[in-house]
């Protein structure tokens, strides 16, 4: 299995062949961490700090527990109460980390690029744990894997990304990771929330949600993101759920086997209907979460591969 990359900034850098390794060394760890002994010592040792300069639940606890059931050494820093609000830049920051010998860096910014601007200013491995609206490229692998699983393979399907596509990060990596491996992508949202460069993707984009489901193996809703909207780009919410919020009656449009994904934090009402987010003969979000863990041990693991075999020549 060969990984050959420093850093895990974006499924932009990737190779089909990269994303597969990732993949398919996450389903070992599918199996560990459904054991009670969940432990492994392929980090043991190494340094693992967890810098998000931006909220987080799920992702934060997904990296602290995938270091810590890998062995590592894993500390937090909730860089909202730390010195920046002091006045540091980021690169003063991460030179401080840097000088205490992390192995692995996992940073969450709200600046798109920020987190590139950073990896190249340390000398450890830097995984993009989301930047702004750029890439948040666990959450692409991590959703990749719960579709194989789900469907049994990741080529050839159609697949619908719907809602806010425009501040989307995450879907953003999931469609340059899906497209890589040859699926049909649609997107599906108002025209106030697709992005400027939607013609550059490759893929077909609806306004109405009756049309775009049509059939399809696997439906995304993404989250309303609110906090990066600055303006009117929905009527009202009540409004978007009618039109673009996913419920059973939008739903039956698409293949009777299609599966329900949402990254979360989920707007139930918003976007999703709650009962459909629950329902787990459709819905595969709690999956979601369960990948997350083995994915991104698989992805620190080939990192830290690298990062020692660097060090020893
Ligand atoms: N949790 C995902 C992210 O950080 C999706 C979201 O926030 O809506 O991008």
């Amino acid at each position: 299995m060969t990984f050959a990359h420093r850093h895990l900034l974006g499924i932009e850098q990737l190779k089909p062949d990269d994303i597969l390794a990732i993949l398919d060394l996450a389903e070992t760890y599918v199996d560990l961490n459904r054991k009670s002994d969940k432990h492994s010592d392929v980090l043991s040792g190494l340094t693992q700090i967890n810098m998000f300069f931006e909220n987080s639940t799920r992702t934060q606890a997904s990296f602290e527990l995938a270091g810590m059931r890998l062995g590592a050494d894993v500390m937090n820093m909730s860089m909202q109460a730390s010195s920046i609000k002091k006045g540091e830049t980021l690169i003063d920051t991460a030179m401080t980390l840097n000088a205490m010998h992390p192995d692995l860096l996992v940073v969450r910014h709200p600046h798109s690029g920020a987190v590139d601007l950073l990896a190249q200013k340390v000398n450890c491995a830097v995984l993009n744990a989301g930047d702004g609206r750029h890439e948040h490229p666990t959450q692409a692998l991590l959703d990749a894997l719960t579709i194989r699983r789900a469907k049994g393979r990741l080529h050839r399907l159609n697949i619908a990304i719907c809602g806010d596509i425009a501040h989307s990060r995450v879907a953003r990596s999931n469609i340059m990771l899906l497209g890589k491996l040859e699926n049909r992508l649609r997107l599906i949202g108002p025209p106030t929330l697709m992005p400027a460069q939607i013609g550059e993707f490759g893929v077909e984009v609806y306004e109405d949600m009756s049309e775009g489901l049509k059939d399809v193996d696997v439906v995304m809703m993404l989250r309303l993101q609110k906090e990066r909207m600055d303006g009117g780009f929905i009527p009202s919410e009540r409004e978007y759920y009618h039109r673009y919020g996913l419920d059973a009656a939008k739903l039956s449009l698409a293949k009777p086997d299609a599966i329900v994904m949402h990254p979360g934090p989920m707007n139930r009402g918003v976007e999703i209907d709650g009962t459909l987010a629950d329902d787990i003969n459709r819905s595969v979000i709690q999956d979601q979460v369960e990948m997350g863990v083995a994915v991104r041990m698989a992805a620190m693991e080939l990192l830290a591969r690298n990062q020692v075999a660097r060090r020893m020549a």
